[in-house]
């Protein structure tokens, strides 16, 4: 991947050209930002830059064989480590590169929900185990195939146990000649102190709302539909490319919002399991997806209703619907109606049972939008 070929992150893209060009580039490297912000791309593409010989003061060439081989993820000395489920008879990343290679083929910019879908719809836990550490110590053993600098990308860092990365702590304070580790990871908080001690943290900002629409753009999506798409995508430019893949999904989601509103302020329990019934079948990120719409429909409804039409971002039918509904979101409810959302969001990124998190939800929901002020009579 060229660094033309990335989105947005310029500013990225320079520190990394002047720590080449100044010949300082750090022997470990981590790439710190969230999903959907191009920290795997950036690593890919400045191993890239490294290793092409016809480069310019700005990119690689794009062209050459050392190029090609990068672009179909063939180049020898690039290696990758990523987290996987752990099971006897297949316990290093190795076990999985089938399944990895293609992932890469189709996007850098996939989630852990995206790959973990890629290995099996199962919701094991990702890690990096024991073993991994061993295979990565003996890959970098080997002498440089093509001649050049070796690369260790290691994908989601902060998932590597305490074990694991106990092993690699010596080899990543003094990797052998010529040889880079280009770490991967979207939270800080979750990676080791042993490990972060020993990197060079680049901070990866998420994409902004401008960047996105211009990049749908170029895809030809509409300006309008664009502008949507990266409101809800939120810098993440895989939730982005999956919004525009969808038919509409404003369309999509706010028919689910309407309705759903429309079930919990009657509370008819049927209709309520219903409509939790169809949000089982969705996956995981659909359903969070959701959730951050119906957070942001709250949000507008509250601002329709206080401040009036000037501020709000709605669609032709969120604001037939709203017209009316805005009146129910009000002081006595809003915060609490966000809350709610928000741990229903987490306990969804959590594994929860959605049955479970949704009927749930549906209630409160309830038991909220008839808390009403006082009207005046
Ligand atoms: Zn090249």
């Amino acid at each position: 991947m060229r660094f033309s070929e990335i989105i947005g992150q310029e500013e990225i893209k320079e520190r990394l050209l002047k720590s080449f060009y100044d010949q300082r580039i750090a022997h470990a490297l981590m790439f710190l930002g969230p999903e959907g912000s191009g920290n795997l791309a950036l690593a890919l593409s400045f191993a890239q830059y490294i290793s092409c010989p016809q480069k310019t003061e700005s990119d690689s060439c794009g062209t050459c064989p050392t190029c090609r081989k990068f672009q179909s993820n063939q180049f020898a000395d690039l290696y990758f480590s990523f987290p996987y489920f752990n099971t006897d008879d297949r316990d290093m990343s190795d076990h999985f590169s089938k399944e990895w290679r293609e992932v890469l083929a189709e996007s850098y910019n996939f989630d852990t929900d995206h790959w973990r879908n890629a290995l099996t719809r199962d919701n094991k836990q990702l890690i990096f185990g024991v073993k991994e550490a061993a295979s990565i110590i003996r890959k970098l053993s080997l002498t440089s195939y093509e001649g050049g600098y070796k690369f260790m990308v290691v994908w989601m860092a902060e998932l590597m146990k305490t074990e694991t990365a106990n092993k690699l702590l010596k080899i990543v304070e003094e990797p052998p000649e010529k040889t880079i580790f280009l770490f991967v990871a979207c939270s800080i908080d979750s990676i080791l102190p042993t490990i972060l001690s020993r990197v060079q943290v680049i901070p990866v900002p998420k994409l902004s709302d401008a960047d996105i629409e211009q990049a749908l753009e170029k895809e030809g999506v509409s300006a309008d539909q664009a502008s949507a798409i990266a409101h809800y995508a939120d810098g993440n430019w895989w939730k982005a490319r999956q919004l525009s893949k969808a038919n509409d999904p404003n369309i999509l989601y706010s028919t689910q919002f309407i309705e759903w509103m429309r079930i919990c302020y009657s509370r008819d329990v049927g209709k309520i399991a219903r409509w939790v019934e169809s949000m089982n079948e969705k996956t995981r990120e659909e359903k969070k997806d959701f959730i951050v719409y119906a957070l942001d429909q709250v949000r507008q409804n509250l601002m329709l209703n206080y401040a009036g039409e000037g501020l709000v971002r709605m669609n032709t039918g969120e604001r037939d619907f709203s017209v009316k509904f805005s009146r129910f979101i009000n002081e006595l409810n809003a915060i609490e109606l966000m809350n709610e959302l928000n741990d229903a969001h987490r306990d969804i990124s959590r594994n929860a049972l959605s049955t479970i998190v949704f009927t749930d939800l549906s209630l409160k929901f309830h038991r909220l939008l008839i808390r009403q002020p006082e009207t005046t009579p």
